[in-house]
């Protein structure tokens, strides 16, 4: 156990994910402890079970924190990254939509803090990242598709994890094709299928929860804990144990 709680910034916090967040992190005041929540508008409470909540525009203001877990939209992106840079805390980051330049800035934040950026936050994803890339290499000059399902409110395809893990294939030499399914209320599937003479390898992943994001990101909140600065993906935390 560790002696003291991590201290979590959550910004974005009273959105879905936000929520989920708060709500999970509570779960384990052991070890994690959230000091300041960081809503986009001004917060209708000051105090929400203890825990303090601030306007993006009172982002200077916010207390001492360990890391920042950022689920929020691009416009509020920059200056999470800024003030982790400024206090030389972590940062854990699954808000998706950001630019190049933005995706720069974060290049650059990365020489100061350990950072994670990632489109998703599911521990299953980040394995099956890892099993695709292997699965590519082996079986070269094999067909490689990736099929993904989501509810019919989501307007992007493919989706980004979908394009995530079609990088991981190209990085195994694979050149993958995509196709997009939008149906009911599908949280999220992903299947990579590799064809080859008379075989076929198929790799799935199906979220049944969107909690997962948010444990997957207190995951990695804990994992940065002590590293140096730098880049990390998820999968290059899952061999660690949880601190
Ligand atoms: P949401 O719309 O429910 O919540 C957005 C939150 O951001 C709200 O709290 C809002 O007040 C806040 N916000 C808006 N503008 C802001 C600003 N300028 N500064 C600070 N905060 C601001 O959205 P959501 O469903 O919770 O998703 C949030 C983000 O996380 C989206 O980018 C979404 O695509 C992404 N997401 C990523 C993963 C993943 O695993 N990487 C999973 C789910 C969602």
């Amino acid at each position: 156990m560790n002696p003291t709680p991590l201290r979590l910034l959550v910004h974005g916090a009273s959105g879905r994910m936000g929520q989920a967040l708060l709500r999970l992190a509570a779960d384990h005041p052991d070890h994690l402890k959230v000091v300041a929540a960081v809503t986009g508008r001004a917060p209708a409470q000051r105090v929400v079970d203890g825990i303090a909540f601030f306007a993006a525009s009172e982002l200077a203001g916010a207390p001492a924190f360990d890391v920042a877990i950022d689920f929020s939209l691009p416009e509020g992106f920059d200056a999470i990254v800024q003030l982790c840079v400024e206090r030389r805390a972590a940062l854990v980051s699954g808000t998706t939509g950001i630019s190049q330049f933005q995706r720069e800035r974060l290049d650059a934040a990365a020489v100061t803090v350990p950072l994670v950026w990632a489109s998703n936050f599911s521990l299953g994803v980040a394995v099956l990242d890892e099993l695709v890339e292997r699965a590519a290499k082996a079986v070269a000059g094999w067909d490689c598709d990736i099929v993904e399902s989501h509810h019919t409110r989501k307007q992007d395809a493919p989706s980004g994890t979908a394009l995530t893990l079609g990088a991981a294939a190209a990085r195994g030499g694979a050149q993958p094709h995509y196709a997009s399914l939008r149906a009911g209320d599908i949280i999220g599937e992903h299947l990579v299928q590799f064809t080859g003479q008379g075989e076929r390898i198929e790799l799935v992943h199906r979220a049944t929860n969107r909690d997962i994001f948010a444990r997957g990101a207190l995951f990695a909140a804990r994992q940065l804990q002590g590293r140096a600065p730098g880049s990390y993906r998820v999968r290059d935390l899952l061999d660690a144990p949880a601190g």
